[in-house]
């Protein structure tokens, strides 16, 4: 039987990012991963951005939090820049330009770089994009690419450095709590301690369940992703990142070529979710009638899982029906831009801190984040 003073279920993003914090506390930490790696799930499938200018104020404001730490990591932490400048353009059909103004003033709260701008000057940036498809476009140039790899390893090794042991082929088959501890077992052994921390991702309910919570309503979404060839001869690298204002399709450039997306949300349970042609399909025809873009062969196609609660917004905060069982769960399509400012937030309050001051400088409290609101 192993004791440490945090067990967190799950090694994506999540749960690297809340060991991170947790060490900088002096606690000793154990993550437990159901796969043979850490990243597998969600965390290995994102697009990559990073833009204020996505999701619901909570959300938003998690991000502008983490941005200052993602965009200038403490020495040591990367070897690599965590992030490289990208920017983005919003676009609109004639019958969206009212929807894109409304965003733009809605989103402008947060955001102080996102801005009208001419049709043409998003073409100038994607000389793909059709003069008779596009009415109006916003810009905001602060929208940055990440590298999802070196943000999770670093929070990885930055938690390995304070201690923590990153245990994986390591299921959570159950969970009992006795004597004011939970014991845990799993395919890798058993493990005791006061807090456990759920970050299960598409999961969090099924252990949930386990731990005799109640559910928060959590419903993974499945979102396709693809990669594919720009023109022949042209460089791709420096175009933007161009997203349909009511988000029926993105797509940027990725190390050479194109990834693209239908921007689907299929409910599904949770699994490990693969993608779906007719999803592809979607993608390319939605992406053809917006460019000059012929898509002729998908190189490689994935899908990942984005997992929401009702409002959007992230779980963070102790169940109120199990002692020392701890949400942190509902990152839905923001995980990684939010991770920063995510994981600080879950290990002050798992921790017995209130919300860090960095949170609360947005109004944001620890009910808008809690458990308690969903029911
Ligand atoms: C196509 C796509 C594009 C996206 N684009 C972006 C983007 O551009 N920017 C952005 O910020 N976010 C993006 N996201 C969202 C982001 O990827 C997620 O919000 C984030 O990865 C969630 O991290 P997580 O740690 O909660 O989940 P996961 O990475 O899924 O980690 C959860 C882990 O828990 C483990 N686990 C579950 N149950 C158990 C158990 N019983 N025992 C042990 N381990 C268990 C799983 O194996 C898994 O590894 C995107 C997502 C997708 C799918």
């Amino acid at each position: 039987m192993r004791e440490c003073d945090f067990l967190i279920v799950g090694a994506g993003i999540a749960g690297a990012s809340a060991a991170y914090h947790l060490v900088k506390k002096n606690k000793k930490v154990v993550i437990l991963e159901r796969e043979a790696q850490p990243g597998y799930h969600s965390t290995g499938r994102s697009a990559a951005i990073f833009t204020e200018n996505y999701g619901p104020r909570l959300m938003r404001a998690m991000t502008v939090v983490s941005g200052p730490f993602l965009k200038k990591p403490p020495e040591g932490y990367a070897d690599v820049p965590l992030m490289h400048a990208r920017g983005v353009a919003f676009i609109a059909r004639k019958d969206q330009v009212e929807t894109l103004k409304g965003a733009v003033k809605e989103l402008s709260e947060l955001s102080k770089t996102l801005r009208m701008i001419d049709a043409k000057d998003a073409i100038r940036m994607c000389p793909v994009l059709r003069p008779d498809y596009v009415a109006a476009a916003a810009y905001d140039d602060s929208t940055m690419d990440m590298d999802v790899n070196a943000i999770h390893q670093g929070y990885l090794r930055g938690a390995k450095k304070g201690g923590t042991e990153v245990v994986c082929d390591a299921e959570v088959l159950g969970l009992e709590r006795r004597g004011g501890k939970w014991h845990v077992k799993t395919k890798a052994g058993d493990f005791a301690t006061p807090v456990v921390i759920n970050a299960a991702g598409a999961w969090a309910d099924v252990l949930g369940g386990m731990a005799g919570a109640r559910k928060i309503g959590l419903q993974p979404k499945r979102r396709t992703a693809m990669i594919f060839d720009g023109p022949q001869g042209v460089d791709v690298n420096e175009w933007i990142i161009i997203g349909d204002i009511d988000e029926k399709f993105y797509f940027k450039p990725e190390t050479g070529k194109l990834l693209g997306s239908p921007a689907d949300e299929t409910p599904v349970d949770p699994q490990d979710i693969q993608p779906d042609d007719e999803d592809v399909a979607i993608a390319a025809d939605r992406i053809e009638k917006a460019t000059t873009l012929e898509i002729r062969r998908i190189q490689r196609k994935w899908a990942g899982l984005r997992s929401f609660v009702k409002d959007k917004c992230p779980v963070v905060g102790f169940a109120p029906d199990a002692e020392g069982f701890f949400w942190l769960a509902g990152q839905g399509g923001y995980g990684i831009q939010t991770s920063y400012a995510m994981g600080m937030t879950a290990a002050s309050l798992a921790d017995g801190g209130g919300l860090p001051d960095a949170v609360k400088a947005f109004n944001v409290s620890e009910a808008d984040i809690g458990p308690k609101r969903l029911w």
